[in-house]
């Protein structure tokens, strides 16, 4: 389980972490969002590296380097796309943060900063997306021990501070 969960407003692209999530699509060969701009601070060798991994299904995740960020690794996820939350988008979300934090294991990379997977244009409503993202985070038994949740906006923030509010509220 993860010791240390972090929230924080910014571009995760400047996360200084081991490894930085993306949310990524199918092909892995980049797109707009939080994909885009990770590709664009990547540089040009991240796509090549993409092309050599056939892809990625939905709920699966795939590591690669860096190349040019801060984070030594990108762990690229493939988030459900919302469709209204009858077609098994909770459970394949939290599939993209359990297995992400499995390709973090294998690499021993110990900080990790994930981006609010599938909320942008996939659709997922951010308040569901957050509960499924802190309980998937709480309870996955990993080595990686700095967890940092990127907010892009502050409705991401809020959402993901009442939930984490809650989990306070929660303890005994
Ligand atoms: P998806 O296709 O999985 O919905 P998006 O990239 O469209 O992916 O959006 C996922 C989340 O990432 C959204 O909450 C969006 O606001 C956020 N986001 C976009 N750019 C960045 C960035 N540079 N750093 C962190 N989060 C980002």
């Amino acid at each position: 389980m993860t010791s240390r969960l972090e929230l924080v407003l910014g571009d995760i692209t400047a996360e200084d972490v081991d490894a930085i999530v993306n949310a990524a699509n199918h092909t892995l060969l980049g797109g707009g969002g939080v994909d885009g701009a990770i590709h664009r601070a990547a540089g040009p060798e991240l796509v090549e590296y993409c092309r050599t991994l056939g892809g990625c299904e939905t709920g699966q995740a795939k590591i690669t380097p860096g190349f040019n960020l801060t984070a030594r690794w990108v762990i690229h996820t493939v988030g459900p796309v919302w469709h209204g939350g009858g077609r098994g988008e909770p459970e394949l979300l939290a599939s993209c943060y359990r297995e992400s934090l499995a390709r973090a294991d294998e690499v021993g990379a110990e900080s990790v900063a994930f981006p609010a997977i599938s909320t942008g244009v996939f659709g997922y409503p951010i308040d569901a997306a957050a509960s499924v993202a802190v309980e998937t985070l709480r309870t996955t038994p990993t080595q990686v021990n700095e967890v940092r949740l990127v907010a892009f906006n502050q409705e991401t923030v809020d959402a993901y501070q009442s939930i984490l509010d809650l989990d306070t509220s929660a303890d005994p």
